[in-house]
């Protein structure tokens, strides 16, 4: 998705864009994400005192990879646009320098995109996960494999038996 500037300053007031992008990369580059659904945004962008401000949301659908059972599931992603630009250096990092009439939104896109995914997503909030011994999706039904939990407050028990043993 393209800005232009000289069409900004033309118009003297914001500009709507609405568009839908490819971001395969974002798949490739986040283990978790088995897929993602082209995205759409719808972007205004606006001339001020020499800076441009884009800004606008961002929706797709994300495949994610639960990070406990490790089985693929849909979830609708949102995320917020909010850039700035400038054709001068203004000293502020926050301020993207652009050269040229046209401002390339694509990788800022891609950046807020990447900014928003979960990092270890949950099929569901109490994912049962796999089971450690046989590798059973425990969300499907138990695999009667043997539970060996020790509950913490005994062991706890256990150490202080041992160590009144040594006195
Ligand atoms: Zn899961
Ligand atoms: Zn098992």
């Amino acid at each position: 998705m393209i800005i232009n500037l000289r069409e900004l300053r033309r118009l003297d007031h914001a500009v709507e864009r609405d568009g839908t992008l490819e971001l395969p990369r974002v798949a490739k580059e986040n283990v978790q994400v088995e897929a993602i659904q082209p995205v759409h945004a719808h972007l205004s962008a606006q001339l001020a005192q020499g800076l441009c401000r884009v800004e606008g949301d961002l929706e797709t659908t994300i495949t994610y990879r639960c990070s406990r059972c490790l089985e693929a599931f849909d979830s609708p992603l949102t995320a917020a646009l909010d850039e700035v630009f400038s054709e001068r250096d203004t000293g502020d990092e926050d301020v993207h320098v652009v050269t040229g009439d046209e401002i390339v939104i694509d990788p800022y896109i891609e950046q807020a995109i990447n900014l928003t995914i979960e990092f270890r997503p949950l099929c569901k909030p109490d994912c049962q996960g796999l089971c450690p011994t046989c590798g059973t999706n425990q969300n499907h039904g138990s695999c009667g494999c043997e539970k060996r939990t020790v509950d913490p407050r005994l062991s706890i028990l256990q150490d202080l038996l041992s160590n009144d043993n040594s006195l």
